[in-house]
C-alpha cells in the first residue's frame, strides 16, 4: 500500500548534519521527516574499542549540540578533550603549539568517534516531537510540484514537503540529479586512517606534523576507562604511495609511521585495519534551488587537514533553522526563495573563506623549496612566542571563524 506524509521539511541523509538539522528545524516547529540509508547501529561502546571515523568537534558545535539535548546522549567518558595542540614541520624545526589557556578556555574541543555521535544524534531526533525518521529507504525520485516537493521513497511510499534539505555528504545524489555544478580541488592523495596505541599517554594533547608528503594527525581518544594510549591517525599521502603504505605487514607500517611521528609518544605498538579516502575540496556552486537546499558535506567538502569539515556543516544547520524560525514569525513559507537565499547569503561566503584559508595552509606546507621551508619554520617559531597573535590563529583553527 502506498503511504503518503506530508510535511514542512524532508531531510535526505541522516548523518551527523541531517539529524541536528532534524532536530533544531523540529524545535523551530517544523515537521520533518528523514530518509536514511543504513539502519541505526544499536550497540555499547567496548572499552579500548574504536571505530576509525572520528570528528574534532569545536567548543562552538558543542554548546550547540548540547543546546539541543544531543551531547547529553554520548557515551560516558567516550570523547576526548583536547587542552594542546602541537604543531611543527618534519622538514624544519618550526614549531607552534596552542593552548587552551591561550584562549581562557577548558579545552580546545574534543575528539568523538562520528559513530557515537550519529547515534547521540538519533536517540535525540527519536525523542523530539515532529520527527518521523525513515531508516533503511532511498529516495527513488523527486520532483518540484507547484509550492511542493514530492519524494518517492524506495519502499514505494510518497512524502510531500515545503522543502527538501540535501544532506546526503560529499557525493549528494540530490545535488546531482538537480544537476548543481560543483567546484573542485583534487590533491591527488588519500588520506590513510587508523587508530593506533602508543607506550605513553597522550595526555589529551593532539599533534600534527607537516611531512614533506603532508600533513600527519594524531588525534587523542579515551575510553570510558579513561585510558589516553589510544590516538586516531590521518596520514595524508600522495595517491601512488598510498597503497604500498596499506599492503604493508602491520609491523613495518608501524616502523614507518613511528619514523614519521619521530616517536613523539613513545613506541607505537599496535593499530587497527587501515582505510583510505580521497582528499579533494568541493564547493557547489549553489546551495539552493526552487524549494531545494544543499547542507554540510552536500554543499561543500573540506580538506580534513582544517578538522572543520562538520563543524561547518553544524554551522550551516544552524543558520538555516534560524532562518525557518525567523520565517515563521514573518509567515514566510519554510521552502520559500527569500528563506533560502538567507541561508545561501550567510553561509556560501563563509564556507568558501575556509576553504581557501585551507588551500593557502596547504600550499605552504605542501612545499618543500628550500624558501617555503626557511620562511614556514621562521614564522612558526615568531608566532609561538606571541601568545596574543596566536589568538585570532587558534579561533580560527577551532572554527570560530567570525569571532572575536
Ligand atoms: C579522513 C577524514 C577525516 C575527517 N576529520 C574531520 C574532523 O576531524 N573534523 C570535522 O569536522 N570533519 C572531519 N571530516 C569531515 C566530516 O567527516 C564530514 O564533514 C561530515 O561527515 C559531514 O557530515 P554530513 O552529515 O554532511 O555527511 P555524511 O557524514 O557523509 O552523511 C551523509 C548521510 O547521508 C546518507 N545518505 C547518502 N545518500 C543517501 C540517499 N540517497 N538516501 C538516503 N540517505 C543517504 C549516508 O548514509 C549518511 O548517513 C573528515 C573527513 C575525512 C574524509
Amino acid at each position: 500500500m502506498i503511504t503518503t506524509h506530508t510535511h514542512d521539511l524532508l531531510i535526505i541523509g541522516g548523518g551527523m548534519v541531517g539529524l541536528a538539522l532534524a532536530i533544531d528545524s523540529a524545535r523551530q516547529g517544523l515537521q520533518v521527516t528523514v530518509v536514511e540509508q543504513a539502519l541505526p547501529e544499536d550497540e555499547t561502546p567496548v572499552a579500548g574499542v574504536y571505530s576509525p571515523r572520528v570528528s574534532a568537534i569545536s567548543r562552538e558545535s558543542q554548546d550547540w549540540l548540547t543546546g539541543l539535548g544531543v551531547w547529553q546522549h554520548l557515551p560516558a567518558g567516550r570523547a576526548c578533550a583536547y587542552r594542546e595542540m602541537k604543531v611543527w614541520d618534519g622538514q624544519g624545526q618550526g614549531r607552534i603549539g596552542f593552548h587552551a589557556d591561550d584562549i581562557q578556555a577548558d579545552d580546545l574541543g574534543h575528539i568523538i568517534e562520528n559513530r557515537w555521535l550519529v547515534s547521540a544524534l538519533w536517540h535525540q531526533a527519536e525523542q523530539t516531537p515532529g520527527i518521523t525518521l525513515v531508516a533503511g529507504r532511498t529516495v527513488q525520485q523527486w520532483q518540484h510540484q507547484g509550492d511542493q516537493m514530492l519524494a518517492t521513497l524506495s519502499d514505494a511510499s510518497v512524502v510531500t514537503a515545503s522543502v527538501l534539505a540535501a544532506c546526503d555528504g560529499r557525493f549528494s545524489k540530490v545535488r546531482r540529479d538537480a544537476g548543481m555544478a560543483t567546484r573542485e580541488w583534487d590533491y591527488r592523495q588519500h588520506a590513510i586512517v587508523t587508530t593506533v596505541r602508543h607506550q605513553q599517554p597522550h595526555r589529551g594533547v593532539a599533534h600534527q606534523v607537516f611531512l614533506e608528503t603532508g600533513p600527519l594527525a594524531f588525534l587523542p581518544l579515551q575510553d570510558e576507562a579513561g585510558d589516553q594510549h589510544a590516538s586516531s591517525i590521518v596520514w595524508s599521502v600522495d595517491n601512488e604511495a598510498v597503497q604500498a603504505l596499506l599492503d604493508l605487514p602491520k609491523e613495518e607500517f608501524l616502523t614507518a609511521l613511528n619514523r614519521a611521528f619521530e616517536h613523539t609518544l613513545g613506541e607505537l605498538t599496535d593499530c587497527d585495519p587501515r582505510f583510505s579516502f580521497p582528499l579533494q575540496q568541493m564547493h557547489s556552486k549553489r546551495y539552493i534551488a526552487p524549494r531545494l537546499v544543499l547542507v554540510g558535506d552536500a554543499a561543500h567538502a573540506l580538506h580534513p587537514l582544517a578538522g572543520q569539515g562538520v563543524n561547518l556543516g553544524f554551522q550551516d544547520a544552524a543558520t538555516l533553522a534560524n532562518e525557518w524560525r525567523r520565517g515563521r514569525q514573518r509567515g514566510e513559507d519554510p521552502g520559500s526563495e527569500r528563506t533560502l537565499r538567507r541561508y545561501q547569503r550567510q553561509r556560501q561566503g563563509h564556507n568558501l573563506g575556509a576553504m581557501v584559508a585551507m588551500e593557502g595552509f596547504k600550499q605552504l606546507f605542501g612545499s618543500d623549496h628550500p624558501l617555503a621551508v626557511l620562511s614556514r619554520n621562521w614564522g612558526m617559531s615568531q608566532l609561538n612566542r606571541l601568545s596574543l597573535a596566536k589568538r585570532p590563529l587558534i579561533r580560527t583553527a577551532l572554527g570560530r571563524i567570525n569571532a572575536d
